[in-house]
């Protein structure tokens, strides 16, 4: 730290993303990406707009929104395009909290929540889940405070259905409740149509997990036109080109080539079935997973043992050195050759501890 950076940070702890090492090729299951790449015609409108980056992206983002309202029937105005989800995320902090509106969320959950509540000196608390891993839904309603939930949620996998949620917007009428659906497609049902009856609902998708889009940076908030108009002011106040000509012709192609994506997404259903039932044969604890990865517990070895076993071997999986989480390993759901090397690796690994 130097001597100039704000003292305002001095408690700030930055956020760790997955690895993306470069020293060798890796078997990756560690951050969740598609293992498909994305569409040929999102490939062709990049190269195509690439053509015109001399010129300012639409600060509206007006063709990629208007493909996503329709997709998800709803209004334009309903719609915040952004540079990646977690930028509506952190926007959703900086206009939603303050110190008479703390925000509430899972301990166990998707790291960069308690960041962006510090960051932008947001108070929170964490409410732990079950000891089975669930979400209390109770401890959510009535809680006088905004809450932000990811639905499945990360790394646990575990959803919550639409009636749960429900539940939890309706109770918190004066507060904000958002959603975080960045792995919905995999197995979920969207809780979008809520809006309709909600003001305080916020539901965050992303590009980057089932639309192979990771590296363009692109996601959304779909909510009431107000919440909407209040996120546009901090966007508007920060970066109002948060998204890039090439990425938003990518989102809008995306959004056309919907078949290509929804079949991919069963295909990975399907992986993670397959996947999921040759662990639990080799006595893995699984949990029942609707996202892209599984949260699993090896029978033979700590979760730590099994990250850096696993990574000598050229499969990288993810592991978090946390209370509670600590025996555990979140495992991304590739193609089936990339499942199979894992299991290869893991039998591997079996043998050697006997
Ligand atoms: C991946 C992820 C996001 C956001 O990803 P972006 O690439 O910024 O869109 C948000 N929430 C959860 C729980 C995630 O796993």
């Amino acid at each position: 730290m130097s001597k100039f950076f704000s003292k305002k940070y001095d408690s700030l702890e930055a956020y760790t993303p997955g690895e993306q090492p470069r020293d060798q090729q890796y078997v990756k299951l560690n951050t969740n990406e598609s293992p498909f790449p994305p569409a040929p015609q999102v490939v062709k409108a990049a190269t195509e707009e690439a053509g015109r980056l001399q010129l300012y992206s639409d600060p509206e983002s007006a063709n990629v929104t208007r493909a996503v309202a329709e997709r998800y029937g709803v209004e334009p105005e309903n719609v915040l395009m952004v540079n990646g989800s977690d930028e509506i995320l952190n926007f959703a902090f900086m206009a939603f909290g303050d110190a008479d509106h703390p925000f509430v969320f899972p301990d166990i959950s998707y790291g960069f929540y308690p960041v962006f509540a510090e960051v932008n000196h947001v108070p929170y608390r964490e409410i732990p889940l079950k000891e089975n891993f669930t979400i209390g839904v109770e401890d959510y309603c009535n809680v006088n405070a905004n809450v932000v939930i990811a639905n499945p949620n990360a790394p646990t996998g575990l959803l919550l259905s639409v009636e749960q949620i429900e539940q939890i917007v309706a109770s918190n009428p004066d507060h904000v409740v958002i959603i975080d659906e960045a792995y919905i497609d995999f197995g979920g049902v969207s809780c979008i149509p809520l809006i309709q009856k909600y003001d305080n609902l916020l539901v965050t998708q992303t590009f980057s997990k089932s639309r192979s889009l990771a590296g363009g940076r692109l996601g959304y908030g779909i909510a009431s036109a107000e919440l909407i108009r209040d996120l546009n002011t901090i966007k508007y106040s920060t970066n109002p080109y948060n998204v890039n000509r090439m990425t938003a012709a990518c989102g809008k192609a995306a959004i056309e080539a919907d078949d290509y994506y929804q079949k991919n997404a069963k295909t990975i259903a399907a992986n993670r079935a397959f996947t999921t039932s040759a662990l639990r044969a080799r006595d893995f604890e699984i949990l029942p997973s609707a996202a892209n990865f599984i949260f699993v517990k090896p029978p033979f070895c700590s979760g730590e043992e099994l990250y850096l076993g696993l990574k000598q071997r050229g499969v990288l999986i993810r592991h978090w050195n946390k209370p509670r989480i600590a025996p555990w390993c979140r495992i991304t759901i590739g193609t089936l050759e990339q499942m199979q090397a894992l299991l290869h690796a893991i039998d591997k690994m079996m043998e050697e501890s006997k």
